[in-house]
């Protein structure tokens, strides 16, 4: 028990295993002074709330076998005692078995009073100085607001998983949270992060995948009584279905740390690095790759896919088919991006105020991960920039080239959920509630729109001006053609087939020692993506032919640009990053650049072309392609709604 929040959390845990449908939590100090959990569970019979201090006490838990299918958050049966041991504990309960309640007093770990009390139904815990009696332990407490921010995301993340629950989280006399239980995970998120968030997000739905599972082997002399044998109740299932749910940002939600994924595996957040990389994964090519998104995703499995037993404080899991539930996670949130095709809206939306609790910085759970940016907000820190002043910058590259590689000057799009409270957390939010009719987000536009857009021009002879039947496009070219290329030469470069175009002569490049050592490592891939290269003498090599797409004069350049990403980037990386980021550099130099006019007959082919890529979102380096202004936003600016 290190700190106020893992105490809340192993107590919002009970109440939760509790099956409590209103949960309340008040802190003061930033739970150093007190946390106080109020629930409307099972409560415990009298003899069991005595027990529950015992340590390795537990009700979840009834032989061995139990630790294999685990399906509460509790099962080690240590959280109240060691609680109770740091604290001066008061616990307050009563089962709906038994006519009067039981109030236990607790000390330092020793048992100062148990009497019969009149009480409600449930429970209601006190936990008040905590580690009075262990002075080491306070002078590595946070400051208060950190300590508090913990809390409030851990309850935060909890009232996500559960919106048929009600949670209120109070410090002192603020409110922090307060959710009431509404029919739909959307409108929990909406409830806690309000409405411009939830319009950045992709719905997943619920998708399931199934593994199917070899069955053992039978020898087979066996194997005919086995065929024989009538299949009975208790026989394994053959295969195994894992689910995912929740939500996920669009591409444009570019974050700079992990803080805003949040993953439930069977209803118990965790971290695992696993399913982060799958996140990633999944964003690859949409996305820079120092960037994160906003995802809240809940895994469904058999509680024996997965061992919750790894960590001390239960936030790690261990998955017993762990590439799999990887590769589920990667493909669908891929396959979902790929059909909704999200377009980023251009209009500033209006930022809602969301609970106050929600704007909070992460809990420590994203801190486990030792390369998390450490840099939480506090609490009182002034306001960050409200979104809508964080339009990207318009700067207009020079024509010389194309953009410089990995550079993506346009500052993030930050989902923040409206301003941190202000001052000293004095600020009161109601809920949000149910949907009002008129909040609910506008249909979410897909990128599928832009095969059927009538282009109107250019600006800057850089952007496709286009109207569509819902508003207004700007479309920009450069990227627009890097997508469509990428996607091409990835194709071709799957199928083997890359086209390629003879050089007349031959092009020499001079190598470093250092680009020699790249070039050996990247050989293969260079000639499989379509360059036909050689030794030539020492130190230098011979181009004799490069794909089809590239003009000659651009090769010389991109060639070292490659041998740099090979450098720089990818030493160590695998075969597929770096076939993808060839992929990427090529479709770059090779895409129609910014300042350069183009006739109506070439925007609608782009805009064509576009529309049939897969991913029509980003380019290949996580830059936007396309916004939309809808007819909305624009009935909106001119007061005609
Ligand atoms: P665990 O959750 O691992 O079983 P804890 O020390 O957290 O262990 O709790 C011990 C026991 O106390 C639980 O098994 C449960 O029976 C009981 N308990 C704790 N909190 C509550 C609660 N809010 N409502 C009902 N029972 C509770
Ligand atoms: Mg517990």
């Amino acid at each position: 028990m290190e700190r106020p929040a893992s105490v809340v959390k192993e107590l919002l845990e009970n109440s939760l295993d509790a099956g409590a449908a209103n949960i309340r939590v008040e802190v003061e100090s930033g739970g150093r002074r007190l946390i106080r959990i109020v629930d409307d569970g099972c409560g415990m019979l009298r003899d069991d709330a005595l027990l529950a201090f015992e340590r390795h006490a537990t009700s979840k838990l009834r032989d061995v076998k139990d630790l294999l299918t685990i399906d509460t958050l509790g099962f080690r049966g240590e959280a109240l005692p060691s609680i109770a041991s740091v604290s001066r504990l008061l616990l307050e309960t009563r089962s709906a078995e038994e006519t009067t309640g039981t109030r236990i007093e607790i000390a330092g770990g020793k048992m100062l009073r148990c009497e019969e009390a009149a009480l409600g139904g449930g429970t209601v815990i006190t936990v008040r100085d905590l580690f009075y009696n262990v002075p080491a332990r306070r002078k590595f407490l946070r400051t208060e607001p950190t300590e508090l921010a913990h809390i409030a995301s851990l309850v935060t993340h909890y009232s996500l998983a559960h919106p048929e629950k009600t949670f209120l989280l109070t410090s002192g006399p603020s409110e922090l949270l307060h959710v009431t239980p509404v029919a739909s995970m959307k409108e929990r998120v909406y409830q806690v992060f309000g409405s411009q968030v939830l319009d950045e997000l992709v719905e997943i739905g619920t998708r399931e995948r199934e593994m199917y599972i070899p069955p053992p082997h039978v020898p087979a002399s066996e194997a005919i009584a086995e065929y024989r044998r009538e299949p009975s109740a208790d026989d394994d299932p053959p295969s195994r279905t894992f689910r995912l749910s929740g939500f996920f940002s669009r591409p444009q939600v570019q974050k700079g740390n992990r803080n805003s994924i949040y993953i439930f595996v069977n209803g118990r957040l965790i971290r695992d690095r696993l399913l982060l990389h799958a996140i990633s994964s999944a964003y690859h090519n949409l996305m820079p790759a120092s960037s994160y998104p906003f995802a809240l995703l809940f895994v469904g499995c058999d509680a024996e896919e997965v061992d919750v037993n790894v960590h001390p404080s239960k936030t790690e899991v261990r998955f017993r088919h762990g590439s799999f539930i990887h590769d589920f996670v990667r493909d669908t949130l891929r396959e979902r991006l790929m059909e909704a095709r999200p377009a980023p809206a251009f209009s500033p939306r209006t930022v809602e105020p969301a609970q106050p609790g929600a704007g909070l910085p992460y809990s420590e759970f994203s801190q486990m991960l030792e390369e998390v940016a450490p840099s939480a907000p506090s609490l009182v820190e002034p306001a960050a920039e409200p979104a809508d002043a964080a339009l990207p910058a318009f700067h207009l590259r020079p024509a010389a080239g194309p953009a410089p590689r990995f550079d993506f000057s346009a500052p993030p799009l930050e989902i923040t959920p409206g301003p941190p409270p202000s001052g000293k957390l004095s600020r009161h939010l109601d809920a949000h509630g149910e949907f009002p009719p008129d909040s609910i987000p506008a249909p979410e536009v897909s990128l599928s729109a832009l095969s059927d857009l009538r282009p109107l021009g250019q600006i800057h002879e850089s952007f496709i001006i286009a109207a569509g039947r819902d508003g207004l496009w700007i479309i920009d070219q450069h990227v627009a053609h890097e997508r469509i290329l990428f996607e091409q030469v990835m194709k071709q470069r799957a199928s083997g087939r890359v086209e390629m175009q003879r050089l007349l002569m031959p092009l020499i490049l001079q190598l470093t020692p250092e680009q020699q050592i790249d070039y050996a490592r990247i050989a293969d891939e260079l000639n499989a993506s379509g360059f036909e290269t050689e030794p030539f003498g020492n130190r230098t090599i011979a181009v004799k032919a490069a794909p089809a797409n590239l003009s000659p004069a651009e090769l010389e350049k991109i060639l070292y640009e490659i041998l740099e990403i090979a450098e720089t980037e990818l030493r160590g990386a695998s075969l597929d990053d770096l076939r993808r980021n060839i992929c990427a550099s090529i479709a770059c130099r090779a895409a129609i650049k910014i300042n350069m006019r183009l006739d109506t007959a070439k925007m609608e082919w782009l805009l064509r072309a576009l529309a049939a890529t897969d991913c029509p979102m980003s380019c290949p380096h996580g830059r936007p392609i396309a916004m939309h202004y809808s007819t909305r936003d624009i009935l909106k600016g001119f007061h005609r709604i």
